[in-house]
């Protein structure tokens, strides 16, 4: 049996490298991207160059973006929006969960059904062990296609609405971010006393490895709405972040991070949950 042909939207980066692990696969692969030339490689190697947006959505059913927004979706799909009836549009470019709703909304009504993904590795582990990517949307049309889309990295998919994959993917990086950030500004601080990074670098694992945990016994809180105080309390904790906020500003160590974090703890100690235990904090986060 012939391997899924696949089309494939976008050869930056992130586009060749897919493009790259499909056609290794044996798919055949159709590519097509605004600047032509990006295709050219990719020819070179077995790839099928698409001469118009039209011809890219009549080579194959499945049909993958790799693209820097949304927008960029609709720029490139308006161009023959009549060639979009009966495609599975696989949109892994990054933008907001309401992006992939209005997408999914504009891409019914033209006829073709819109599968969400948020790829969670760089462009040089695309196809590796380590790679994985959230999918949300029609599972139908998921399932029928998840052994080809396996070839770019372990889907894991996350439910119908198309807004899920998008979440996932920005919660990870929501994480990943701040807790960077965080890394760096501990640094600052015991570097203000010269302490090297690499001194620093075994206390800073230490911290990470274990963070995970407590997520056990947090899960239960978050899930339950409540906090029993009989750990670390809003107020142990929130005096804490005042700490780190006085030992940045006696270091000359920028603020933005801690006083963030000290916010978060004056304003669930002013909601009255001072008592509690520190996940109450999302009360506060949540907005409610
Ligand atoms: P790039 O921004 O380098 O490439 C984007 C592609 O989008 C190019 O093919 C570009 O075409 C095309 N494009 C952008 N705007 C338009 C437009 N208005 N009309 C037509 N084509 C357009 O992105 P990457 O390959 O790095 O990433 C793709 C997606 O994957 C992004 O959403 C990114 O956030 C996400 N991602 C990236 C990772 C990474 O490590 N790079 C990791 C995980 C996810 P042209 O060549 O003509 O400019």
């Amino acid at each position: 049996k012939n391997a899924t042909g696949v089309t494939l939207i976008g050869l930056g980066p992130m586009g060749r490298a897919m493009v790259r692990r499909f056609l290794a696969g044996g798919h055949p692969t159709t590519v097509w991207n605004r600047t032509v030339s990006r295709a050219d490689e990719l020819v070179a190697e077995g790839a099928v160059p698409a001469g118009s947006v039209a011809q890219a959505l009549a080579a194959n059913e499945l049909v993958v973006l790799s693209l820097t927004d949304y927008q960029a979706m609709y720029d490139i799909l308006g161009q023959a929006e009549d060639a979009l009836a009966g495609r599975v549009i696989v949109n892994l470019s990054s933008d907001t969960p309401q992006a992939s709703r209005d997408a999914a909304d504009w891409l019914a009504a033209r006829g073709a059904k819109l599968v969400v993904g948020g790829v969670m590795v760089p462009e040089e582990l695309v196809g590796t062990e380590q790679a994985y990517v959230f999918y949300s949307g029609p599972k139908a049309e998921f399932d029928r296609f998840e052994a080809t889309l396996a070839r770019i990295g372990r889907p894991d998919y996350r439910g119908e609405d198309h807004a899920l994959a998008q979440l996932y993917y920005q919660a990870q990086l929501d994480m990943f971010l701040t807790a960077l950030a965080a890394y760096l500004h501990a640094n600052a601080l015991v570097g203000s006393a010269g302490v090297s990074p690499s001194t620093f670098s075994p206390y800073a694992k230490e911290t990470f490895d274990t963070l995970s945990y407590y997520f056990d016994d947090v899960v239960k809180q978050l899930e339950d709405g409540e906090y029993p105080g009989d750990g670390a309390t809003v107020v142990m904790m929130g005096a804490t972040a005042d700490h780190i906020v006085g030992a940045s500003e006696a270091a000359g160590v920028d603020t933005v991070l801690p006083k963030a974090v000290q916010s978060l703890y004056a304003r669930t100690i002013a909601a009255g949950r001072g008592k509690e235990g520190w996940p109450s904090l999302i009360e506060v986060i949540s907005g409610r």
